[in-house]
């Protein structure tokens, strides 16, 4: 008889987003003539800019030709994207990496949830709270989180409130910790932290001898100068800090599927007997275990990003979001609603009006307005109170929800 792995049991049933689409499909079979808008999933709906297209249009006829065939490719990813990445990325930067400190992926969301792996079940880790459910839900599988209580919060996880009291800046951990996961810019509340800001965060790690790990994944939608795109432009962080990049928000890869995380060879986790292991090495072992590598083809279209012509494209895709985003920003404060984020992250945190739980202003929303929205609660406890709204419509679809809500409210 095979025994189960019972921490997979203690996931909640329900994945947040299964839930809005039922309560969305109750809505249409209701009301089968309505027009939903959806500014509720964080999908992106722009194509593909024309450089990426040419790259893989490339790649795809090389596959053709037995002369240029490629076949299982380095499970790192190849040397022509990490030297993309190193330059376009960190030296344009200051920041002077070494090619096997990159690791190419297939998406941030698997390296976000495999790294844990390589820290023993028992050390403690702080999220910052809403927040990204695979942080957690990956170390719920391998029983680092303990168990849920009626309140939603793990027992074996701190959590760092991010709200409007506090301007969604986390305030330092009481107790020490382990593994701190930060995301920034935001997912879901669209705001970022400064240069000053991150640096108290890789000070106490350092301080702390803890861990961070950084989620990047919304790094180009940054417009003010002192949030910084890369944690290691903060001293000190290539000591304590893993960092996750992914091209699925930066150039509209969420089928596409690549991204990659920076190890480096600086980084360390003690055994019991106090003996300093580098991350960088066992996360590379890990990886020609577990991986194959990301699709040559994925791997030239992230390349085609860092060509002069595909940064511009890339830009043009993101400005278009981010007028969705000031519009979205704009037009509910001009209504009197208390709007966060959109600055420098595609995500826009809205304050329920008068007290309302978050599925209840989702609901108000969607039978009223019929707009799809998410509710924050649903990204942890602090969430509640606010509902997310993404920039990633189209123009014309954001604009028409927008004229909804203000009709409504
Ligand atoms: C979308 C997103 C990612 C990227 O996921 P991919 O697997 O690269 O598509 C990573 N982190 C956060 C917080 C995200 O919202």
């Amino acid at each position: 008889m095979a025994l189960i792995n019972d921490h997979f049991l203690k996931l909640p049933n329900n994945y947040l987003f299964a839930d809005v689409a039922k309560r969305v499909n109750v809505f249409k079979a209701q009301h089968p003539k309505s027009d939903v808008i959806s500014l509720g999933i964080g999908d992106v709906t722009q194509p593909l800019c024309p450089a990426v297209i040419e790259a893989l249009h490339r790649a795809a006829d090389e596959m053709a030709s037995a002369a240029t065939f490629r076949g299982y490719g380095p499970e790192q990813g190849y040397d022509f994207l990490r030297d993309a990445i190193l330059r376009g990325d960190f030296l344009s930067r200051g920041i002077h990496l070494e090619r096997d400190e990159i690791f190419v992926n297939d998406g941030a969301k698997s390296d976000t949830g495999n790294f844990q792996e390589l820290i023993r079940w028992d050390n403690s880790i702080a999220v910052t709270d809403p927040i990204y459910p695979v942080y957690i839900d990956s170390n719920v599988m391998i029983g680092r989180a303990g168990t849920k209580s009626d309140d939603g919060r793990w027992s074996n996880v701190i959590y760092l409130p991010c709200t409007a009291e506090n301007g969604f800046v986390p305030e330092l951990p009481q107790q020490r910790v382990d593994v701190i996961y930060l995301c920034y810019p935001n997912n879901p509340t669209g705001t970022a932290l400064s240069r000053d800001e991150l640096r108290r965060w890789v000070n106490y790690a350092l301080k702390n001898d803890a861990l961070i790990f950084f989620d990047a994944a919304y790094e180009a939608y940054i417009q003010h100068d002192d949030v910084p795109h890369s944690i290691y432009e903060i001293k000190g962080a290539r000591r304590c800090a893993v960092e996750f990049h992914s091209y699925s928000k930066t150039a509209g890869f969420t089928g596409v599927r690549c991204g990659y995380t920076v190890v480096p060879k600086e980084v360390t986790a003690c055994t019991l007997t106090g003996e300093r292991i580098a991350l960088n090495h066992l996360w590379n072992r890990r990886q020609c275990t577990k991986f194959n590598g990301t699709s040559y083809l994925s791997q030239r279209a992230a390349e085609a990003i860092y060509t002069p012509e595909g940064r511009e494209q890339v830009k043009q895709t993101i400005d278009y979001y981010m007028q969705n985003a000031r519009h979205i920003r704009e037009t509910l404060r001009s209504i009197g609603m208390k709007v966060y984020g959109g600055e420098d992250g595609p995500y826009l945190w809205v304050r329920t009006p008068a007290g309302m739980t978050s599925w209840r202003f989702f609901e108000q929303m969607l039978y009223n307005a019929h707009v799809v929205c998410t509710p924050g609660v649903g990204f942890g406890p602090s969430g509640e109170g606010y509902v997310r709204l993404t920039a990633f419509c189209s123009r014309e679809r954001t604009e028409e929800a927008l004229e909804r809500i203000t009709n409504y409210y």
